[in-house]
């Protein structure tokens, strides 16, 4: 039985624009010297689509196997997931409940009220606010103490959880994808993805190995050090593993993380990212995320010589809507 068989036995709502396309960056791949393509998975549809629309298929398929009626998820103020959650909760017909937390220091009223927290609020989402933007547990602690409330009131909650002590629900959206890659590509010699919760670079790799395709993934992080991202990767695929109950497929040592682009930390831009996002929109018409793609498109750029011939998967994972949070900034 194929990973692919196994994930038939999650519940899922399907509402992406599935598969993503495949494309060539010709522009781009020409400047940096090699055969450059990328995954569209900021095409995926639903409320502007991004990574998280494979994730939250699974999650609010639980959520409505449950009865739910509220969905309630906590994130960054400019949070892209919290923004697909409200927007899949309303073609649902239930509530949402957003907890947002103050993980970007010095921020301005446009990261504030702009981009995200716009559509947060056209989507008619409920918001909460956290103090704090590293604490992963309370965050979800806090949620929880929301949740209760609403249970009081005769709601039936169910929590997206953050921290990496629940299941990694969200991961089976990116095994799925890699079956869909499959489908579409000849061969890649390198893909690059960005890296934070890691469900995404977790469901991708796994997938991936689990179909017999060894190419290398670059997991580009934007949330914390390569230390702590290569252990939080590796838990979470050996959760993976348990969650589908089948052997983890992925070797110690196939583990690729890259920190370079991330200074000086989650959500805020360095000149190389800058610079990442403009190259790809002139040479490419492709709008790249100040949070995530842009510092993934950043560290592909400065392994161009390594990457000279080959042929490079960058893989779009969404989030445009936080440009407009970042604007004074761009
Ligand atoms: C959340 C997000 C990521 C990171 O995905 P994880 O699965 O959390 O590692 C990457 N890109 C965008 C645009 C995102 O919103």
């Amino acid at each position: 039985m194929s990973v692919l068989d196994l994930l038939a036995g999650f519940p899922r709502v399907r509402m992406g624009h599935l598969p993503t396309p495949l494309e060539p960056m010709n522009n781009l791949g020409r400047r940096l010297g090699c055969d450059l393509w990328v995954k569209r998975d900021d095409c995926t549809g639903v409320g502007f689509g991004g990574n998280k629309v494979r994730q939250l298929e699974f999650y609010l398929g639980r959520a409505q196997a449950l009865g739910a009626t509220q969905v309630l998820i906590t994130g960054a103020v400019q949070s892209n997931f919290v923004r697909v959650a409200a927007a899949m909760a309303a073609r649902l017909g239930i509530g949402c409940h957003i907890q947002l937390e103050e993980r970007v220091p010095d921020v301005s009223a446009l990261y504030r009220t702009n981009g995200n927290v716009l559509l947060d609020h056209l989507l008619g989402a409920t918001l909460h606010a956290y103090p704090e933007g590293e604490d992963e547990a309370g965050a979800d602690a806090a949620l929880a103490g929301i949740a209760e409330d609403l249970h009081a009131r005769g709601e039936v909650p169910f929590i997206v959880p953050l921290a990496a002590d629940q299941p990694p629900t969200g991961a089976l959206g990116y095994v799925d994808a890699a079956g869909e890659l499959m489908v579409q590509q000849g061969v890649f010699d390198e893909i690059f993805i960005a890296t934070g919760s890691a469900l995404s670079l977790c469901g991708l790799l796994f997938g991936l190995r689990a179909l017999g395709c060894d190419t290398p993934v670059t997991g580009v992080c934007v949330r914390r050090g390569a230390g702590a991202q290569t252990a939080r990767v590796q838990q979470r695929l050996d959760d993976l593993a348990g969650l589908l109950g089948m052997e983890n497929p992925v070797s110690f040592a196939d583990t690729r993380i890259d920190d370079q682009a991330l200074l000086p930390g989650y959500g805020r831009l360095n000149p190389q990212v800058r610079d990442a996002i403009r190259v790809a929109a002139q040479t490419e018409g492709v709008f790249l995320d100040p949070v995530y793609t842009g510092k993934v498109m950043a560290a592909l750029m400065a392994e161009t010589e390594r990457l000279r011939g080959k042929r490079v998967l960058f893989w779009h994972t969404g989030g445009q809507p936080a440009l407009f949070g970042y604007g004074d900034q761009l």
